[in-house]
């Protein structure tokens, strides 16, 4: 497993099975609190999914490198995801550039998940709303033929959106998963990021870990469960059958 905050190579894809899921994160920690609960669901279930974090994070108020490589390893375990790579782009400087795009589609021809998960469309982060973007553009560009980019031709089936946002919005999301079951595990794996989530963060509560915890329950609620995790998609969901729908 690729687990470090420096550009990842691309992986062989001779050497790995395909994804199930590649879910794209802007920094590390936001594929934790948008939807670990449901990365770790779908990996109790079977399933192969990989994070691809596109910067480091770095610089934070209370954060280093060294710590964020850390944490981020922390929270990998946690997860016990399939694969975790970073795409070496540059921190709050991330742009939907041509060779930022053409990097991202090169980790999702080797990586060959049937679905992506991006950011959700809207963002008060610069990172965040560029992140979607150049998903959009990867996946599109990941098809593409007579191209220099390493591994085969692959355009994912889906692209959804998952909720990790610095905005007060009232969301309606497409669907919402029961991580019941996972969110504990969640707590743990948005709790390796220290530096982020607790240090020099206000103790009186509602603390961000309170209110992280709020919003699960608010979901939760939504879908008379004890927590959930809310997702958006553009096009319409397909579905093999209502068997699974609560
Ligand atoms: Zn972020």
């Amino acid at each position: 497993m690729i687990n470090t905050l420096t550009p990842s190579e691309f992986p062989n894809p001779d050497e790995i099975e395909p994804l199930d899921f590649l879910v794209v994160a802007p920094h590390p920690d936001d594929a934790e609190l948008g939807m670990g609960g449901t990365i770790m669901r779908m990996i109790d279930q079977g399933m192969r999914v990989g994070v691809l974090d596109l910067t480091s994070g770095e610089p934070t108020p209370y954060g280093s490198m060294e710590t964020r490589i850390r944490e981020t390893a922390a929270a990998t375990s946690v997860m016990k995801l399939t694969w975790r790579g970073n795409a070496g782009l540059v921190n709050r400087g991330l742009e939907n550039t041509l060779e930022a795009r053409e990097r991202i589609a090169s980790y999702v021809r080797c990586l060959r998940p049937r679905w992506l998960f991006a950011p959700y469309y809207h963002d008060a982060h610069p990172d965040h709303i560029a992140a979607t973007a150049l998903t959009e553009a990867a996946r599109f560009h990941a098809k593409l033929s007579k191209t220099d980019m390493p591994g085969p031709r692959h355009h994912p089936e889906r692209l959804y959106y998952y909720f990790c946002i610095h905005l007060r919005l009232a969301v309606e999301p497409a669907w919402i998963v029961d991580i019941t079951e996972q969110w504990e595990r969640k707590m743990e794996a948005v709790r390796a990021f220290d530096s982020q989530m607790v240090t020099g963060r206000p103790t009186a509560p509602p603390t961000l870990l309170d209110r992280i915890r709020h919003e699960g329950e608010h979901w939760g609620r939504i879908i008379n469960r004890r927590y959930g995790e809310p997702f958006a998609t553009k096009e319409p969901l397909a579905l093999n059958s209502l068997r699974d729908l609560i």
